[in-house]
């Protein structure tokens, strides 16, 4: 039952952690129902299948259900959601950064974007390693770019029954995160840190990313079942 994971699920979160409903592989329906249960953080990872539920689901986007992107985009893609998507988890390059701010700036937006870093034990070519990341904030290259805002860190863990192992991989995560927000994204008296999501945790792993400081929790499987890829 989708409107009753969303309860149990909204229900174990402290204060502060959002849930991000991944519906991808699902039908627009299971989007509606989870939507009437008081979801409004819905993530898909495939522009295409996203620009079409968007186009289906126009009516709940107006009334305030947000779009987040979670999987690897690539650049000739990103024109297809710059226009409505609120947060972009999975900002793994600078060169995709650079084309997110193109086509944000050709829609008169800000998009908000998350810097996807690689903290797993498993060869990906996708995210900026810690020390990747640390250098491209250094280089201050995403200060010119004024249609995105830099708005925290997403990491996945080992896929690995290995809960320490997973602890590890999040808090390497946590303490990437809690650095660059010190370092580059210092809060003034007149304005604070933008830099504020630690997007970590998905169905087998959520309850130790939220114990290692995550704020925005990204989970399929628990609410909607079983993805058909057919
Ligand atoms: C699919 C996906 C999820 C959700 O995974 P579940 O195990 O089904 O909860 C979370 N994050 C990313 C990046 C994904 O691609």
């Amino acid at each position: 039952m989708i409107a009753e994971e969303i309860r149990r699920i909204t229900e174990a979160l402290p204060e502060g952690v959002r849930l991000v409903a991944v519906s991808k592989y699902h039908p627009a329906s299971a989007i509606r129902e989870a939507y009437a249960a008081g979801q409004r953080l819905f993530g898909e990872s495939h522009a295409q299948e996203l620009q079409r539920k968007h186009a289906e689901l126009a009516q709940l986007e107006a009334e305030g259900m947000e779009w987040h992107f979670i999987g690897h985009l690539q650049t000739n893609k990103v024109k297809y959601i710059a226009p409505y998507v609120s947060l972009i988890h999975s900002a793994d390059s600078p060169r995709l950064l650079e084309e997110i701010n193109k086509q944000a700036v050709k829609a008169g937006r800000t998009i908000r974007c998350l810097l996807q870093l690689h903290v797993a034990g498993e060869e990906t070519k996708f995210g900026f390693t810690p020390d990747e990341a640390l250098a491209y904030l250094d280089s201050g290259a995403w200060q010119q770019l004024t249609g995105v805002e830099l708005a925290g860190v997403m990491a996945m863990a080992t896929n690995t029954d290995d809960s320490a192992r997973i602890r590890a991989d999040f808090n390497r995560a946590r303490l990437f995160f809690e650095r660059a927000r010190s370092d580059f994204f210092s809060a003034t008296d007149r304005q604070p840190s933008a830099f504020t999501e630690l997007s970590m945790g998905m169905t087998d792993d959520w309850h130790i990313a939220v114990d290692c400081g995550s704020t925005l929790i990204r989970i399929g499987t628990q609410i909607f079942g079983l993805r058909d890829y057919d």
